[in-house]
């Protein structure tokens, strides 16, 4: 063994834990201090995929009310049912209405903490935020698809006038490295929002249908054509978006779109 390295690494250790208890960290979503090594189990190995990326930015409570979207779940929009026991089974809105796309999946439930968050990049900016979420759904990419099954990952899009007041799209963002990190193409231009839409917040399914309408096109086909389409999104609330841009890839050619979100609303 060697003991400059565990010598380095012990000291290394212990500066952290003396920083953290000098510095405490401040909780993103109650706003409570907190010694960042301390929240989550005190067995590395024992870490949730929530903790590893986000025991830096939440207290042990908000940490522990993030849930993790797990089976059994519905195989093609991927919402969690309330009980834990049974297998994956096919849910109503589905069976009602079967969505163009493939498969939905996503990291988290959307409420709580986790919710807060992501409200605090997508409306504050807070950019400190993205690299653990990346890293979030990097993991849960590759708990549902092999490298080799997904083409080309394509970001939902904001309209450019959305762009301009937020400056930056998050749903891009999440997955800026992941050409870096995979080798997988990313296509920020593929889809464009052709149309400014009313938020969808507050509407029911049908309206949203409509206020969708026609509000996705694709930017240049001979890019899409016949590819494996992965479709980024922040949130998965009832799917109305990810049906109408995986509807507008799908007419240009995709051969499969399926639907990766950070979180789902339960
Ligand atoms: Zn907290
Ligand atoms: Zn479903």
């Amino acid at each position: 063994m060697n003991h400059g390295v565990a010598g380095r690494a012990y000291l290394k250790r212990f500066y952290r834990a003396l920083l953290d208890a000098i510095f405490p960290a401040k909780c993103l979503a109650c706003g409570s201090f907190f010694r960042p090594g301390l929240s989550g189990a005190q067995d590395l190995s024992k870490r949730s995929r929530f903790e590893i990326s986000l025991g830096g930015y939440l207290c042990a409570s908000c940490l522990a009310a993030c849930r993790p979207v797990q089976s059994p779940m519905c195989p093609v929009c991927g919402l969690m049912f309330e009980s834990r026991q049974g297998d994956d089974h096919l849910c109503g809105p589905c069976i009602s209405h079967v969505p163009v796309f493939g498969k939905a999946r996503a990291c988290g439930v959307y409420e709580k903490s986790f919710r807060s968050l992501i409200h605090l990049l997508k409306y504050r900016s807070r950019m400190q935020l993205v690299r653990p979420f990346s890293e979030l759904l990097l993991d849960t990419f590759q708990r549902h698809w092999s490298e080799n099954e997904v083409d080309l990952a394509v970001p939902v899009p904001l309209h450019s006038k959305r762009l301009r007041q937020r400056g930056f799209n998050q749903a891009f963002v999440l997955v800026r490295t992941w050409k870096r990190q995979l080798g997988l193409d990313i296509d920020e231009s593929a889809l464009k929002r052709v149309r400014m839409t009313a938020p969808q917040t507050g509407l029911g399914k049908k309206s949203r249908l409509e206020n969708l309408k026609g509000a996705f096109a694709v930017g240049n086909a001979n890019r899409i054509s016949g590819k494996r389409v992965l479709l980024i999104d922040d949130v998965y609330t009832t799917g109305t978006t990810a049906d109408a841009c995986a509807g507008a890839l799908l007419k240009a050619g995709a051969g499969r779109v399926d639907v990766l979100t950070l979180a789902r609303t339960p």
